[in-house]
């Protein structure tokens, strides 16, 4: 990209983390993590890493959410996996923010259970879930406003499961604030277009109506492409593929950010044009006719929304979650450390989370160190 040298690495080399805990103030900021109580061995894997890498030196809160109570083994469990210093909170999502919107009728549910239903059938990927729709409209908008993270200006996103690869030394929280960014990611993909037919049609069509201007970091998601309808409508018929289009024929590359990492503002998210629009989207019925995710949507506000400069690509972060993973630009995976296992011949991308780090990380104190319970 033109503007590529626009958003390098915040700070590069190693710093030393604990110095740089100690001179730079923290940011009003907390990680959050939804979970099952299922899921408990997995969120304790989550939880452990990030303690490694990052929070043993700068003790953000961790605050779990979950749409039932927690059972006492996950809080014991998380308790006794945090660093000391690190303050942890289970809070049970409050009323009216989790599920069907309220104001919603009894048949608007019976037609929205009958398409997820029909969506399961069609192999939308997890479009049979109640549970996951409800989780997506959850993290799209309602998340936002729940009473919990108003004292807060920033979040850090964690799901179970995931692995940061190299340790992480500075605090990402502070530098964005220094710089001005909105909004962090990772790693980026492209969307199933079958769970999101009429996302971007509505997407644009609420830009249209606010007389939102087309920026160049809307134009990003686009392909260059106007389709006459005919011939998108051939298309569509013939390919498995589902193609994502304005009403105008504009095509969307259905590029977004993986929203199981997120660095973010609150206020941006909680602000009067982001929740509008969030509004809006809830209004059209997508999240549960289609099964929009949080990812998509948040990807297409911040375009929207902000200026190029204020998304922020980390880079410089070593980050997994199941079959994908970005390594540090200067620290390229370990073909090695893979071993023959995750190269087997599937032709698929494995997880570098056997053995090593995967990355070759440059800041690491101890590669083969993979958690704070193994010292
Ligand atoms: P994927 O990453 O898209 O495959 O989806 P996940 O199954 O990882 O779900 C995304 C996040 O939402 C994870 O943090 C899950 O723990 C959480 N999650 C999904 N569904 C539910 C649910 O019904 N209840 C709760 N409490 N958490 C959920
Ligand atoms: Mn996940």
């Amino acid at each position: 990209r033109p503007d590529q040298d626009l958003d390098q690495p915040f700070l590069t080399g190693c710093q030393d983390p604990a110095a740089y805990a100690a001179q730079t103030p923290r940011e009003n900021a907390t990680f959050v993590m939804l979970a099952r109580n299922s899921e408990v061995d997995d969120a304790r894997s989550t939880v452990e890493n990030i303690e490694w890498q990052f929070n043993r030196w700068f003790h953000y809160p961790i605050l779990f959410l979950n749409d039932v109570p927690w059972s006492e083994e996950f809080k014991d469990v998380l308790r006794r996996t945090v660093s000391n210093g690190t303050e942890v909170r289970f809070e049970v999502i409050e009323k009216g923010k989790w599920g069907f919107p309220e104001g919603m009728s009894e048949r608007e549910k019976v037609k929205a259970k009958l398409s997820m239903k029909q969506q399961g059938e069609r192999g939308v990927g997890y479009g049979g879930m109640e549970s996951y729709h409800h989780m997506c409209r959850f993290y799209s908008g309602e998340f936002y406003n729940l009473e919990v993270l108003k004292p807060y200006k920033w979040y850090w996103r964690l799901e179970p499961n995931v692995r940061y690869a190299c340790s992480l030394t500075y605090d990402p929280f502070a530098e964005m604030a220094k710089r001005g960014k909105v909004y962090g990611w990772t790693i980026a993909l492209w969307e199933m277009g079958n769970t999101c037919p009429s996302l971007f049609k509505a997407t644009n069509d609420f830009r249209a109506e606010k007389g939102l201007p087309r920026t160049s970091n809307w134009n990003a998601l686009l392909k260059v492409m106007w389709w006459p309808a005919p011939i998108r409508w051939l298309l569509g018929f013939l390919s498995p593929v589902i193609e994502v289009h304005d009403s105008s024929g504009r095509k969307w590359n259905t590029c977004h950010y993986w929203s199981n990492f997120e660095i973010a503002s609150l206020d941006f998210f909680r602000g009067r044009e982001y929740q509008e629009y969030f509004r809006y989207l809830d209004s059209k019925g997508g999240f549960y006719s289609e099964r929009w995710g949080d990812a998509p949507v948040h990807t297409l506000a911040v375009h929207m929304l902000l200026p190029p400069e204020k998304i922020h690509h980390f880079s410089d972060i070593g980050y997994e979650h199941d079959t994908l993973w970005q390594c540090p630009g200067n620290a390229p995976m370990d073909r090695q450390l893979l071993g023959n296992k995750a190269l087997g011949n599937t032709g698929k991308m494995t997880p570098p989370s056997e053995g090593g780090t995967g990355c070759r990380c440059k800041c690491n104190e101890n590669r083969r160190r993979r958690n704070i319970n193994s010292e």
